[in-house]
């Protein structure tokens, strides 16, 4: 890694505890006749490339970020674009395609963005085991810590082709569930709070893995940032 990249990443102190809404914040310009077009950027990440390793290595952290990521990011302005463009034509002839691109993309770029926040380097914020309000609320949903992640590992694993699995936060009975996400934007129940996800596509560790998704799931335990996953379930909870 260059020194010049490295300064990048850490230049803007990346994801801050509680940041997700503001690391989700696009600029806007000014309204125009088919209505504010923003532009979301790829926002830096809160540690360096190889920060992760030996779990993830800093080739798939790179590519996953700087093209995988970046191209969710150019999808979803492309669209949003699109959309303000059919408004001022009054074309809506393109409007199924256009609403399928936004939620792939929009989700791709939100689940990204939550995924690289709720990750820490092995031993220095990442792995161990959650803690405090989060420790509790986990055993009273799902038995024990060891349930728990017996569950969620298992559910990534199976995610059908390319997916997430998510740990949830549903308000309306004040619940934590783990649920797996197909592509970016399917299998989703609305009615809740996500938390933590992990990415199983194989973009996410196919270099280093291939095609072990199993042992990349069960190592990624080792870079789970508790403290910003227990953080993200108390802002739920307000
Ligand atoms: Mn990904």
């Amino acid at each position: 890694m260059t020194t010049t990249r490295r300064s990048f990443l850490t230049a803007s102190g990346g994801l801050a505890a509680g940041a997700m809404a503001g690391a989700l914040t696009a600029s806007a310009a000014a309204a125009a006749p088919q209505g504010t077009v923003i532009e979301h950027s790829l926002i830096p990440l809160p540690y360096a490339f190889d920060a992760l390793e030996p779990v993830i290595d800093a080739e798939t952290l790179e590519t996953h970020y700087t093209r995988h990521h970046a191209a969710y990011v150019n999808g979803l302005n492309a669209t949003e674009r699109a959309l303000a463009e059919a408004r001022a034509a009054d074309d809506m002839s393109q409007i199924q395609s256009l609403s399928r691109q936004y939620a792939f993309h929009g989700a791709g770029h939100y689940l990204h963005v939550l995924y690289w926040s709720v990750m820490a380097p092995p031993g220095n914020g990442g792995g161990g085991d959650p803690a405090g309000l989060l420790a509790g609320q986990i055993a009273k949903d799902f038995g024990s810590i060891e349930a728990f992640k017996t569950q969620f590992s298992a559910a990534s694993i199976s995610v059908e082709a390319n997916g997430w699995c998510a740990l949830h936060y549903r308000p309306a009975d004040d619940r934590l569930l783990v649920l797996q996400i197909e592509n970016h934007q399917n299998l989703t129940p609305w009615d809740v709070i996500p938390l933590m996800v992990i990415d199983v596509w194989e973009h996410a560790y196919y270099l280093k893995y291939q095609n072990r998704r199993g042992d990349y799931v069960e190592a990624w335990w080792d870079v789970v940032n508790w403290p910003r996953v227990s953080a993200n379930l108390e802002a739920a909870r307000e």
